[in-house]
């Protein structure tokens, strides 16, 4: 690629095994030669005023600018007077959807061959809203918070997502025989916009029942959208179905067109710092991050080599069984690509 044409994007590396998964990223999109700039930027060692968090203003400008971005696991400082580091993502960048794809990963056998889903949460309100109190000692108060707004939002992106990727049914996961205003409302906006996707099969299922299918049964169910806790609970319960957090990709869909794709697992502490961590998550997140670009050739033989690394089963990282580290497995996925 010549200087000129070269996309620039925003590069969190983050904390824990940050690092060493995204410089695995860095790696592989050189021997697939993707032309991608990336601009680094590192979580601040203070608070900056502006955020009033440890993430710079300089850094939401790049991803703003950019408006596409990768992002590693961050790890918040414990203490006061600061915000939460992917709370601050979320809300300054206005990012409404997280969208998790999970298929099952071939030739890496798990109770399940055929998993082929797509989780999109609602990623600004409900029971993460930030309203916590009090009432009187031992009685304490949370407020869930579901808009209209948001809720058609999210339910929009999900049936245009669903469009878009050929996919024949969106399930709307809730709890509104219990949660009757909030999780009520929700539905309502989900069926609203379900009208205008008449080729798109739509179903309601309630979440206690959603995970009892899952588990039985995962082929049962295409694209899931809910709200923001039923999500992060579901996503993870997803990851779980085809070999656990070192494998799912994620992105988040904000305002004015942004995308910040990110692996769905923390910051590893108990393995960081020693060339242990799985970078398919990251990978594959970066994969979502040019799919988004239009760059599907590129997306394309990214995941063919990462895929193919592991199905071949000569270099897996520990959590998958093996004994490669994090660098003869990418040094693999380069030799595939
Ligand atoms: P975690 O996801 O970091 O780790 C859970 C377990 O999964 C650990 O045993 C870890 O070794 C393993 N694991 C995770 N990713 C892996 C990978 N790529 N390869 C191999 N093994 C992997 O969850 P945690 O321990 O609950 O959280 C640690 C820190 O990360 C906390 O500070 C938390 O706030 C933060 N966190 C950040 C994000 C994010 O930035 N989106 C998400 C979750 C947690």
């Amino acid at each position: 690629a010549s200087g000129s044409n070269l996309i620039r994007a925003t590069l969190f590396p983050g904390d824990g095994i940050g690092p060493e998964i995204a410089e695995s990223v860095k790696q592989v999109f050189r021997a697939a030669d993707v032309p991608i700039e990336w601009e680094e930027h590192f979580v601040g060692k203070e608070v900056d005023p502006r955020t009033q968090s440890f993430l710079t203003w300089e850094s939401l400008e790049s991803v703003r600018r950019n408006k596409v971005g990768l992002k590693g696991p961050m790890a918040t400082p414990i203490g006061k007077g600061h915000r939460s580091l992917n709370l601050t993502l979320r809300k300054e960048l206005n990012l409404y959807a997280n969208v998790r794809p999970c298929y099952s990963l071939p030739g890496y056998k798990t109770k399940y061959d055929d998993v082929d889903l797509i989780t999109i949460r609602e990623n600004t309100e409900g029971e993460y809203s930030g309203l916590e109190h009090q009432v009187v000692r031992g009685v304490v108060e949370s407020l869930k918070i579901i808009t209209r707004q948001a809720s058609l939002r999210v339910a929009e992106y999900a049936f245009h997502y669903a469009k878009a990727h050929g996919r024949e049914r969106v399930s709307a996961i809730h709890k509104a025989n219990i949660m009757q205003k909030t999780d009520g409302l929700f539905l309502k906006c989900c069926r609203e916009v379900a009208e205008k996707y008449p080729d798109i099969v739509y179903e309601e299922v309630v979440i206690d029942n959603c995970c009892m299918m899952l588990v039985k049964n995962p082929s049962l169910f295409d694209v899931l959208v809910m709200p923001n806790l039923y999500g992060d609970i579901i996503s993870d319960l997803c990851a779980g179905l085809i070999g656990g957090l070192g494998l799912t990709p994620s992105c988040n869909i904000g305002e004015g067109g942004i995308a910040l794709a990110e692996a769905v697992h923390g910051s590893a502490p108990d393995i960081a710092g020693k060339n242990l961590a799985n970078p398919t998550a990251l990978l594959l997140s970066s994969v979502s991050m040019l799919r988004h670009l239009d760059l599907h050739d590129k997306a394309d033989r990214i995941q063919d080599a990462v895929l193919n690394t592991i199905a071949e089963g000569k270099y897996r990282t520990g959590d998958l069984g093996g004994k490669a580290t994090t660098t003869d497995f990418t040094k693999a996925i380069c030799d595939h690509l």
